[in-house]
């Protein structure tokens, strides 16, 4: 069966990784606009859950990535200058272009063709040349573009801008910092991925953006003034930028994931949101459906894609809907500003209800027994 999978991010390279360990049989040419060592963006977080899918789906794949992590099972949330850690589940921080190299290295010996520096505009010719086309080509999607009236995505512009940043600042908790500016509230997300590198998101409301001045800054004088406002947190250490600013995520809905012999997979099918850090997860989850279905169903392409979906939605509906709850709790923030820090990291902590009361008292008793006596206490559920 030759399969064409477009685009060479985390979805697209494990499910090469993935069909062709299952079998020979397919043959796979896997199609990359950038360099095999380029990509945006620094590092990014998995938490707990996704390294327990990693280890079972692939783990000598897992094992891999584990030696490349920085680890770590806490969480920091600053609010009115003050820190509160959490205990949480083991998470690990990873550089993007490593996570992507290891995936590299995984396919090359198993004879998936992977072609870098290779922009694929028309899908038509494929969808003739291949038994099935993957759309693993990220948010801006070429393959689910094309067919637009097929999948019929919705794609909706977010309110908050977000710019992504590394740093050399190593921070030893998962952090999330809120700070209160003359300008409106500023938020910071930052993490370790190397031991030498941390990955710094910045994000404000676009009233807090405008009044900062952030539309008429340079991407330096941009730099600089996130700098400043969070120097308390960088210990002087400057932000370092990619091509990136500032930019508004889009969340993308595709009620049909597949059609004929074209199925999307990843953040070409559907998006999470970058406050829920789980794209990766998400888009590597959805490669290890799609192959377990080729286990199941072996080239019943029809049924393969069926069961794709059956088996996935659930799971990619939990993921969006946390992502939305996220979204909610941080556009609803000036509602809780009065909140004193604990009870303040619970209602964050609880936003999307991923993590409940009973999860946290199993990784941090002290932290749920400070929420119990904060002077201030709001419902379990946030
Ligand atoms: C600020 C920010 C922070 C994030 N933090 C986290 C985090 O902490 N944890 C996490 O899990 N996720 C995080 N994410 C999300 C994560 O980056 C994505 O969800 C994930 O990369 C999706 O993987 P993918 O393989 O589906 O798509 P991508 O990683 O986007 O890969 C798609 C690939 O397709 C290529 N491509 C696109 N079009 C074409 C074409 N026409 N021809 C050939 N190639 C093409 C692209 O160059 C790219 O390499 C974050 C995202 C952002 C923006």
């Amino acid at each position: 069966m030759k399969i064409a999978i477009v685009g060479a991010g985390p979805s697209g390279l494990f499910l090469a990784k993935l069909l062709r360990r299952q079998s020979e049989r397919f043959e796979i040419d896997v199609f990359e606009q950038n360099a095999a060592d380029a990509t945006y963006g620094f590092g990014i977080g998995l938490l707990g859950s996704s390294l327990k899918f990693l280890k079972a789906a692939d783990e000598a794949l897992y094992e891999d990535v584990l030696k490349i992590s920085s680890k770590g099972d806490t969480m920091m949330v600053a609010h009115k200058g003050e820190q509160v850690v959490i205990g949480v589940d083991e998470s690990v921080g990873i550089e993007r272009i490593r996570l992507l190299n290891l995936l590299q290295d995984h396919c090359r010996p198993l004879g998936i063709n992977m072609t870098f520096e290779h922009r694929i505009e028309n899908i038509d010719t494929f969808k003739e040349d291949y038994d099935l086309v993957v759309g693993a080509d990220g948010v801006n999607s070429v393959v689910r573009n094309a067919y637009s009236d097929k999948f019929q995505s919705k794609v909706t512009p977010q309110k908050n801008k977000f710019a992504w940043y590394a740093t050399e600042k190593v921070f030893d908790h998962m952090s999330l910092i809120f700070e209160q500016t003359e300008y409106g509230m500023m938020i910071a997300h930052a993490y370790a991925y190397r031991q030498d590198r941390g990955g710094f998101v910045v994000e404000c409301d676009p009233e807090t953006w405008d009044r900062a001045g952030f539309p008429d800054m340079s991407n330096g004088e941009t730099r600089e003034f996130c700098e400043e406002i969070f120097s308390d947190y960088l210990d002087g250490h400057p932000l370092m930028s990619g091509e990136l600013t500032w930019f508004t995520p889009n969340i993308v809905r595709t009620p049909n994931w597949h059609f004929e012999n074209v199925v999307l997979i990843g953040d070409a099918l559907r998006t999470v949101h970058p406050s829920i850090g789980s794209g990766t997860r998400v888009g590597m989850r959805d490669a290890d459906i799609l192959s377990r279905a080729f286990e199941e169903h072996r080239d019943d392409l029809d049924a393969v894609l069926a069961t794709y979906k059956k088996n996935r939605l659930a799971g990619s509906d939990f993921f969006q809907k946390a992502a939305v709850q996220s979204i909610a709790w941080y556009e609803s923030i000036d509602s809780k500003l009065h909140f004193d820090p604990v009870t303040f990291a619970f209602s964050y902590m609880s936003r999307t209800g991923a993590i409940d009361y009973e999860r946290l008292r199993k990784t941090d008793m002290d932290f749920v027994r400070a929420f119990e006596a904060a002077p201030s206490p709001i419902s379990i559920q946030g």
